[in-house]
């Protein structure tokens, strides 16, 4: 147990020591005020500091050293009453020397109580941090300028871009027939596609940064943006020969959202868990509902985020390992784009992994409009053109994932939905079952799409059912052969899904 009371000697050596150690600092001003605000002690620190002499203060009061503007604001008599009621004030603010020049400070004032809690003063202990204050302003201009760099390059890179756009477009349909061509021009595409989401990603993280970023909400199934954004990621997902499971409730659920956002922050998670997985990995999509909010999990089995990264990976241009092969990656701006989306939205998202090597998973909560959700599609008022009574359709496309999605996509509108994988299962599933509509490709194995069409429309009790062709090529010849095969109507891909509503409406 050690005594309270120390010895007289000690004491005295302790005040001795106290007395030296506010002599010796010089770099903290440490000074006591009464009651009243006025200045009782002065250390070395101070003197250096603040220009006074210790004759010249003492006595005086300590707004002395606040700038004009704060004495106005009161802000001396707010520093002590802040003190006096939590036990310190604490800031960071500008202060005055006695030549009136200014320096930038982080202080404390504390209370000095009696034993009885009476007040007696306060202490103030003041730094100067006028040259950390200059390098962060320094450092907050050159990422303005940097900002303001980034949104210029985005802009002028966009515009030169769109011509170029258009003419690979005009190159395509000349290059019909000639499949090198083509080959070689599908290159371009690609090249060039990246080249205008990297340029596009630019626009919105300025867009972001300033604040000019507006949603345009309208009410739609999460199913499908979830849909629609897997068709955008499937090539990207295929040619890295990944297992992709979905896994969503039947019940559409509501969000009252911006389409083209939600689709971003879908495919923004989709394409980085097929980028960041090795070649053959899985990937999962998870959907559910969860009281009045939906929760959206992109899981994979790939490189995994370090602990001291996950907090990090969401901040602009993070990337965890710069020596990765790049031929997929971007610059590190679409998990920012994706935290601030979900955001805007009132959501938010967080990233989990157990660690290097162990996978990642990325869930995002959003809340969903519970009058609509959970109720039968054919209860619900949609934003597309609603289907009166729910048709039945065979879709047919060789890619299994397309037909999948599709079926699902139709099936949230209410409809009863069949599929088939090659032209001569189409044919006999459309033969047998009598479908109303029959959704088909034009690209099939065993038979092309004309053909299943063109056999089809030599039944005569087939006559009424609607054949619709959905084709890559969106051009007059490829039109008018689906015209004389005997289809109804011709959609290009990706399908709009709002078009092929309208059209079965
Ligand atoms: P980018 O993919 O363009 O580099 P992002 O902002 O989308 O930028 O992602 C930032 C970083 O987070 C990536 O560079 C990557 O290191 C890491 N990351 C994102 N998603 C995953 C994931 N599914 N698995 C592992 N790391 C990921």
């Amino acid at each position: 147990m050690t005594s309270n009371k120390s010895p007289p000697q000690a004491r005295n050596d302790g005040e001795r020591l106290f007395h030296l150690l506010m002599e010796n600092v010089k770099d903290f001003a440490i000074f006591m005020l009464d009651p009243e605000g006025r200045i009782i002690s002065w250390n070395t620190g101070s003197q250096r500091i603040l220009g006074y002499e210790e004759q010249e203060i003492i006595g005086q009061p300590f707004e002395r050293i606040f700038i004009p503007e704060d004495i106005q604001r009161k802000r001396p008599e707010y520093e002590l009453q802040t003190a006096r009621d939590n036990g310190r004030a604490e800031d960071e603010r500008w202060h005055l020397r006695k030549d009136g020049s200014r320096f930038w400070a982080s202080g404390v004032v504390t209370p000095l109580l009696d034993e009885n809690g009476n007040l007696q003063g306060f202490a103030k202990i003041l730094r100067d941090i006028t040259e950390r204050k200059r390098s962060e302003e320094q450092l907050a201009e050159a990422n303005q300028r940097k900002d303001e760099f980034l949104a210029m390059l985005a802009h002028e890179l966009r515009n030169p871009l769109a011509p170029i756009l258009n003419v690979v477009e005009i190159f395509k349909q000349e290059a019909t027939g000639k499949p090198d061509l083509r080959a070689v021009i599908g290159m371009v595409e690609r090249s060039l596609s990246r080249i205008v989401r990297i340029v596009d990603d630019l626009l919105d993280v300025s867009r972001i940064t300033t604040g000019k970023i507006e949603l345009r909400k309208e009410r739609l199934p999460l199913q499908t943006a979830v849909l629609q954004a897997l068709e955008s990621v499937r090539s990207l997902i295929q040619s890295r020969k990944h297992q992709l499971s979905v896994s969503m409730p039947p019940e559409a659920i509501w969000l009252e959202a911006d389409p083209v956002r939600i689709d971003q922050i879908l495919t923004n998670l989709l394409s980085n868990a097929a980028k960041y997985t090795e070649p053959g990995g899985n990937i999962w999509l998870n959907v559910e509902r969860l009281g009045n909010d939906c929760v959206l999990t992109v899981k994979d089995n790939g490189i995994g985020i370090s602990p001291e990264m996950l907090p990090r990976i969401f901040e602009l241009f993070v990337q965890v390992d710069h020596s990765l092969e790049r031929a997929q990656g971007g610059l590190g701006i679409g998990l920012m784009l994706v935290k601030k989306l979900v955001e805007m939205h009132g959501g938010v998202v967080e990233a989990r992994s157990a660690g290097i090597g162990e996978g990642s998973e990325f869930v995002v909560h959003m809340r969903v409009v519970p009058e609509y959700s959970g109720r039968k599609p054919e209860d619900v008022q949609t934003h597309h053109s609603k289907t009166e009574h729910g048709l039945r359709i065979l879709v047919v496309d060789d890619n299994v994932d397309t037909a999948v999605s599709m079926a699902m996509l139709l099936r949230l509108s209410g409809h009863q939905v069949m599929t088939e994988n090659t032209g001569p299962k189409g044919l006999q599933t459309a033969i047998s079952e009598k479908p109303d509509v029959v959704l088909m490709d034009i690209g099939l194995p065993g038979m092309d799409g004309c053909q299943v069409a063109q056999r089809i429309r030599e039944h005569p009790e087939l006559a009424s059912m609607k054949l619709i062709a959905v084709s890559g090529y969106g051009q007059a010849a490829d039109q008018r052969r689906c015209r004389q095969a005997g289809f109804n109507h011709h959609l290009v891909k990706p399908v709009d899904p709002q078009k092929l509503e309208e059209l079965l409406a």
